[in-house]
């Protein structure tokens, strides 16, 4: 019944919500992180119904009274049941704006209509604005009774330190189908070059190059989308001074959550390709070789290394992806990085 599609793709996530149900221990505030984000909006829809269906099991909800239909319903967007509500960045900005967030806290304040409580879903929560961030913040501090939270971001650490800690964190796994993308080729054959190289400090410094190339060009791009779909220029004129400036300001805030994003897939391309040198390490089925047009060439890197080496190289980039999400010096972290993955530096030396 309930939660068996859940099931399917995200088997621990779907454990972990089930047991808190029957257990009758559901925290406040869940942050559901992961780049699955379909898989965690069908969670959340699993939980609303779990916490408002009207014949309940230990599982979840029945699926089948009003209330779960209500929750289940695709039209529109976000059901038709009062008490649930949903709020995502808004098409044309991408930005979730203060509007909705004060909305959605209006709503969570009285008691539920027709359920037992009132569920607040913000989806991709990483694209709140700051100001609707510190908003909400206030509600995460002090939840109304009988109210649920649940945010949801494939890009967590990008929301406020004092919302992420405020929320019990659900990691989901990957979603399930994963194909290399074309533009990060030139940064793979890099990362290729630079584990075949034998701790070379000249192929660190070129793959550093490539992916500066990289970012460089991601961030132009990105600028150059948000502008044209901003078409702020024909307002430049005519428009009040502080909405242009609030403008902007979003503007600001949405390249920089894109860059972000983009940066980190790149990162997790490159680790799929460390993953990969692993899984041949352990003479594991080619079916889990995620390059597989590089099979041949993968084996030859997996010869020449040890596992603890490759262990070590995927825990170097993770510690990468982490800094960059605390905000650290962007270029330096790169550096260490490189040199790190190079060989010649100690893969577990202080970050
Ligand atoms: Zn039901």
């Amino acid at each position: 019944m309930s939660f068996k599609q859940l099931a399917a793709s995200q088997p621990a996530v779907a454990a972990v919500l089930q047991r808190s149900i029957a257990n009758n221990r559901l925290a406040h505030a869940y942050l559901f992180a992961g780049d699955a984000l379909e898989d965690m909006e069908l969670a959340a829809r699993e939980l609303a119904k779990a916490v408002n269906c009207q014949s309940p099991t230990k599982q979840g909800g029945c699926d089948r009274c009003d209330a779960c239909l209500k929750i289940d319903a695709t039209t529109p967007p976000g059901g038709q049941h009062p008490d649930v509500q949903w709020i995502r960045p808004e098409s044309k900005s991408r930005v979730i704006v203060i509007d909705q967030t004060r909305e959605m806290e209006k709503t969570l304040q009285l008691k539920p209509t027709m359920g037992r409580m009132k569920v607040g879903v913000i989806v991709e929560a990483d694209r709140l604005h700051p100001n609707a961030a510190n908003s909400f913040l206030k509600t995460l501090e002090e939840p109304p009774d009988r109210s649920l939270l649940l945010l949801l971001s494939a890009a967590p650490g990008q929301l406020l330190e004092t919302i992420q800690s405020r929320c019990q964190r659900v990691q989901f796994g990957a979603a399930a189908a994963r194909e290399p993308v074309a533009a990060h080729a030139p940064l793979v054959d890099g990362l290729m070059a630079l584990l075949g190289g034998g701790g070379s400090v000249l192929r660190a410094y070129k793959l550093f190059d490539t992916f500066r190339i990289y970012l460089d060009a991601e961030k132009k791009r990105i600028e150059e989308q948000v502008e044209q779909t901003a078409q702020l220029d024909r307002y430049r004129q005519t428009a009040d001074p502080k909405w242009l400036e609030k403008k902007e300001e979003e503007m600001e805030a949405q390249v920089s959550a894109e860059y972000r994003r983009q940066r980190a897939a790149a990162l997790t391309t490159l680790e799929w390709l460390l993953r990969d040198v692993l899984v041949c390490i352990e003479g594991g089925d080619a079916a889990l070789v995620f390059y597989r047009d590089r099979g041949d060439a993968l084996r030859k890197l997996a010869t020449a290394q040890s596992r603890e080496r490759a262990l070590a190289n995927i825990e170097t980039l993770e510690t990468l992806q982490s800094q960059l999400e605390r905000n650290v010096n962007e270029a330096l972290a790169l550096e260490v990085a490189l040199l790190r993955l190079s060989g010649l530096t100690a893969p577990s030396a202080a970050t």
